[in-house]
């Protein structure tokens, strides 16, 4: 019990131990993935404007620079001209709106740019958008038409910047700006992605170690509780082997201690002289033996079983008549100390039976029937037949079996624990024989029982 808790508590301990393990390790990789997600796509990004500069020799903003080139060569000659603060700022505000409008235009860097990131195995379903950071119009002097309170140019923050991957795992939008000077003007705009799930982007992304970690615990706790049931099967049998030598110890040295103490007893002269003392010795010696050469054709048998094919030599007979003669003879044999009913209804069935075997078989049902009473045996044995199987019931008013030992019963060498193990002698092999002739003739045997009220075996065995 001390070992089998030891085992439970080392198992699941290293089973939470190695969950636990698992979840940091997905937590490390998740983490991970969501940091370069931004760098990842960014670089894409780099490469497929390179791609396209490549292989079409433009730019994909060419356009865009051409018609800002137009226009800024106009309003760089007409922002000096005007002297009116009100109607500087409305030209300003005019000018901002052209370029947005201008860059809102670009579409065909965004189709490419998806082509290019589905080509490269990567998500191709974002949303997009253009931010002007800084915006000059640069005549004479320098107009400043607009610039964003977090922008900082060039000199600290570096072409083609980008925000840090944390700021950039938390808003879940990739960003890379670009600086273009015109003739005129000079312009920072960032190019902004936006995936609507980044959680389902990142999760495909670590898919494979998510599921690798999931199928590594699973095949760890499975393997844990196969090994497990082994084990306590391991011990529940070596158990029953232990109880077992005890038991055929124990039964195998009655009838040997009394056939000893009779030999002893012949030795003495008094004894000799009395004939009939010596015939009562002698039938002692020869009934003692006669147990004990039976205790050990069981076991040889038993042991013949698991080396050998079972045999059976089966010939149909008539199951009503069978029965009627194995009642019979147990009535006059040891059950005679038993009140026992017997009601057959086989409709004539015949099936192919050893008669040995099945003899044997019905035999220790009504046995134990006996054996296992604590008042007047009553047992009544019912026979009955479907289309397709005989069914034999043996039931006794007896101490009964709890529904543990139900289970179990028909175990090899199983005796059921409650208690009384030492009051009923026995080896633990009657029913597990009783199952095994069952199951050799094609049927099977079940038990029911309430402790304290009595059990009913019922046996089926097919005849068609
Ligand atoms: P044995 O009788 O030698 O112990 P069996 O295989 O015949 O072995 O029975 C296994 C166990 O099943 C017994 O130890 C006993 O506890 C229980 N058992 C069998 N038959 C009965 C019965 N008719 N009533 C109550 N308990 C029974």
């Amino acid at each position: 019990m001390k070992k089998k808790n030891t085992i439970l508590f080392l198992g699941i301990s290293s089973i939470i131990i190695l969950i636990a393990a698992q979840v940091l390790i997905i937590k490390g990789i998740i983490k991970t993935t969501s940091e370069m997600l931004p760098l990842r796509y960014r670089s894409l990004s780099i490469e497929a404007r390179e791609t396209i500069r490549g292989s079409r020799s433009v730019d994909p903003f060419d356009t865009v620079k051409f018609l800002l080139n137009q226009y800024s060569t106009i309003v760089a000659f007409e922002l000096p001209e005007i002297t009116d603060e009100q109607e500087l700022t409305e030209k300003k505000k005019e000018i901002l709106e052209y370029f947005s409008g201008v860059l809102i235009m670009e579409e065909d860097f965004s189709n490419f740019l998806s082509a290019y990131y589905e080509s490269q195995g990567f998500e191709k379903d974002f949303n997009h958008r253009i931010e002007i950071q800084n915006l000059d119009i640069i005549s004479q002097d320098t107009f400043h038409i607009y610039r964003n309170e977090n922008f900082r140019d060039r000199r600290t923050r570096g072409r083609g910047g980008l925000d840090s991957p944390e700021r950039e795992a938390r808003s879940s939008v990739f960003t890379f700006g670009y600086q273009e000077e015109g003739n005129y003007y000079s312009l920072n705009f960032r190019y902004i992605i936006d995936f609507s799930d980044k959680r389902k982007l990142i999760l495909q992304e670590s898919a494979t170690s998510l599921v690798m970690s999931i199928f590594s615990i699973v095949v760890v706790v499975l393997l844990f509780m196969v090994t497990y049931r082994n084990l306590m099967e391991e011990q529940r049998l070596s158990n029953l082997k232990t109880d077992f030598i005890n038991n055929m110890t124990h039964e195998l040295k009655t009838p040997l201690a009394t056939i000893t103490v009779a030999g002893k007893t012949l030795e003495m002269e008094m004894i000799r002289r009395d004939e009939s003392r010596v015939l009562e010795t002698a039938k002692l010696i020869g009934k003692q033996s006669i147990h004990l050469n039976q205790l050990i054709n069981m076991i040889l048998e038993i042991s013949m079983w698991e080396r050998t094919q079972f045999q059976l030599d089966k010939k149909p007979v008539d199951v009503g008549e069978v029965m009627n003669d194995i009642v019979s003879s147990f009535k006059s044999g040891p059950g005679s100390i038993a009140s026992l009913n017997q009601k057959y209804n086989f409709n004539g069935a015949k099936a192919d039976i050893d008669l040995i075997y099945f003899t044997t078989m019905i035999n220790n049902l009504l046995t134990n029937a006996v054996k296992y009473s604590d008042k007047e045996p009553v047992i009544n044995v019912e026979g009955f037949a479907d289309d397709k199987n005989i069914f034999i019931k043996v039931a006794d008013n007896g101490i009964g079996i709890s529904k543990l030992d139900q289970k179990h019963v028909f175990d090899k060498f199983y005796r059921a624990s409650g208690g009384n193990i030492h009051k009923y002698k026995g080896l633990g092999l009657g029913l597990y024989y009783v199952k095994k002739i069952a199951v050799e003739h094609g049927g099977d045997v079940t038990v029911s029982s309430k402790p304290g009220k009595g059990s009913i075996f019922t046996v089926n065995i097919p005849y068609k």
